[in-house]
This record gives C-alpha cells, sequence and structure tokens, in this order.
C-alpha cells in the first residue's frame, strides 16, 4: 500500500525529537507539508534540516511552549500564516511524570495537566473550524498504555493521559460527521531521546549500563523481546493521517509490541 499525504498539511507537537521527529520525518517523505512545535529552537534547527532532506515539501518550526495558550494560539496563527491550513494535527509532546499521590502537588498536577491535556484542547479547538470547512481532518493524540490500565503511582501522568483518551473519543464523535477522524495511539516503550534522558539520569547516579544494554534490557520484559523504534510508531501514524486510514474514527491503538493487557 503506497501511503501518500500528498497536499496535506501537518502540525506535530514535540515534533523536533523523539517520536515526533520519526513522524515529520515520515509525514514529510509522505508529501506533506510539515509544522514542528517544541520549545527549544536549537534542536528544531537540528530537526528541520533532518525533515527537509528527506522531503522536497514546505517544512517549518515553531519555537513554541503547548503549555501556554497565547504560544499555541501563536504558533496556530503562525503555521496557517506560511502554510495556509492544517490538516493533520499530532497533539505529541509530552513526557512522563508520576509520584505517589500524597507527593503530587496541584502545581504538578496542573503542569501535567497543561502539557498532556489542555494543549490537545487548545491546539484542537484552533485547527477544527478548518477542518470542518474543508471536510477533511486528522486529528492523532499520543497517549501512553497506562491510559486504559492506570496503575498505583501512576499519578498524574496516568491521570491526564487517560483525560486524553475520552477527550479522543468525545472529540471523534464530534468530528466524524464533519470528516474529521481523531484517535489515540498508546505508547508503550518506543526508544527516543527520553529514553536516552533516561539512561544518562542512571549513569549520573553511577550505572555503568551501557545505552544499548539499558535499551535491551527494558525491552526484554515487553512479549515482542524488545522496545519498538520510533520509525515503527511513525508508520501507525502516518497510515491514520493519510486516505488509506478514511474509516477508523475513536480507536486507540495500542503500539507496546503486546505488553498491554488489555485491547
Ligand atoms: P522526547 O522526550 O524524545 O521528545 C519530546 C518532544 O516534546 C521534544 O520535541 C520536546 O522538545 C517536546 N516538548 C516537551 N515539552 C514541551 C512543551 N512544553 N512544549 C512544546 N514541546 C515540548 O519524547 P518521546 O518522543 O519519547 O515522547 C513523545 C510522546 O510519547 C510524549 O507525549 C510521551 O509522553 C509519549 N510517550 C513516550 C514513551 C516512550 O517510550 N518513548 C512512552 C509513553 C509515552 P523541547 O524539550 O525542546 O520542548
Amino acid at each position: 500500500m503506497d501511503i501518500r499525504l500528498t497536499g496535506r498539511v501537518a502540525i506535530i507537537t514535540g515534533g523536533s525529537k523523539g517520536l515526533g521527529l520519526a513522524m515529520a520525518k515520515r509525514f514529510a517523505a509522505s508529501g506533506a507539508d510539515v509544522a514542528m512545535l517544541a520549545r527549544t529552537q536549537e534542536t528544531l534547527d537540528a530537526a528541520q534540516a533532518e525533515v527537509q532532506a528527506v522531503s522536497a515539501g514546505r517544512v517549518m518550526t515553531v519555537a513554541c511552549d503547548v503549555c501556554s495558550a497565547t504560544d499555541i494560539a501563536a504558533a496556530h496563527a503562525a503555521v496557517v500564516g506560511t502554510l495556509g491550513k492544517v490538516d493533520i494535527l499530532v497533539n505529541n509532546a509530552g513526557q512522563s511524570r508520576t509520584g505517589a499521590f500524597l507527593n503530587v502537588t496541584d502545581e504538578v498536577w496542573q503542569e501535567d495537566l497543561d502539557l498532556k491535556l489542555f494543549a490537545a484542547i487548545r491546539l484542537t479547538r484552533l485547527v477544527w473550524p478548518g477542518m470542518q470547512d474543508r471536510r477533511w481532518g486528522r486529528v492523532i493524540n499520543v497517549l501512553n498504555t497506562g491510559a486504559k490500565t492506570p496503575r498505583a503511582g501512576g499519578s498524574p501522568t496516568v491521570v491526564s493521559r487517560a483525560a486524553g483518551l475520552a477527550l479522543s473519543k468525545v472529540l471523534a464523535g464530534e468530528g466524524a460527521p464533519h470528516g474529521i477522524l481523531v484517535n489515540a495511539l498508546l505508547v508503550g516503550l518506543i526508544v527516543s531521546d527520553q529514553v536516552r534522558r533516561g539512561h544518562a539520569a542512571l549513569v549520573a547516579k553511577g550505572s555503568n549500563v551501557t545505552l544499548e544494554e539499558h535499551i535491551a534490557k527494558t525491552g526484554a520484559a515487553v512479549p515482542l523481546g524488545r522496545m519498538g523504534t520510533a520509525e515503527e510508531f511513525a508508520n501507525i501514524a502516518c497510515f491514520l493521517a493519510s486516505d488509506q486510514g478514511g474509516y477508523i474514527a475513536g480507536t486507540a491503538i495500542n503500539v507496546d509490541g503486546g505488553a498491554s493487557p488489555v485491547w
């Protein structure tokens, strides 16, 4: 199956690293114009060069903290101003944050909800009217498998992710009559910058395990016997974003090598 995104414009939050960068590359190589949002301009510049190398299309970056409603509005205006419209939105920016319930302060709860829930709410609200007018849109919310199986000690992340799952379902029902397909992708363990930072933290604490050993050890408990790659993740996102994924709405797909105990 030849999956093409020709003529589409995509926003990918957290597009400068890890899964976001892999999606930016995959979407651009499939013919889309791509806008990557993240906080650090230097990393965005490097990412833009990587994406542009695999694409003849337009690639832009916007420095934006998705926790800020003002930044989000400015980023959306910049993308529409440069690329003309938004057909595909991937709400991907995020990072894990967990702790024992009594240790999670109001401030931490709010930060986590701003990053993982309100960012998606605010950006989707902005791109939605254009998608409705053109009767074509895709919104992909990147969550984690904990959204379906919240565990003790998993807050605030799993609670924010469960809310993201509910948001995806609500939006899917409202969007489908207008040709806007909303789905969630639930990440298990996928090699990314986040994982590299986790390894660096272990080394800083005195571990002498190599990155390769760390990745192999972490992946050993997954039924497929390994961590996933960002490219594998980007493939399923690209399919959902394409016309070939045109009858899939309101679903939440585990991309986890079989690790989740539930569907
Ligand atoms: P990375 O840490 O590799 O990349 C995160 C990206 O998000 C970077 O581009 C980062 O850039 C950006 N970002 C972080 N905070 C903000 C912010 N406030 N505003 C704008 N951009 C931001 O993460 P992954 O690729 O691993 O993760 C992608 C998504 O998948 C995340 O939502 C994560 O929680 C989820 N996930 C990943 C798992 C995995 O195994 N990799 C497991 C479970 C969930 P910058 O720092 O410059 O802003």
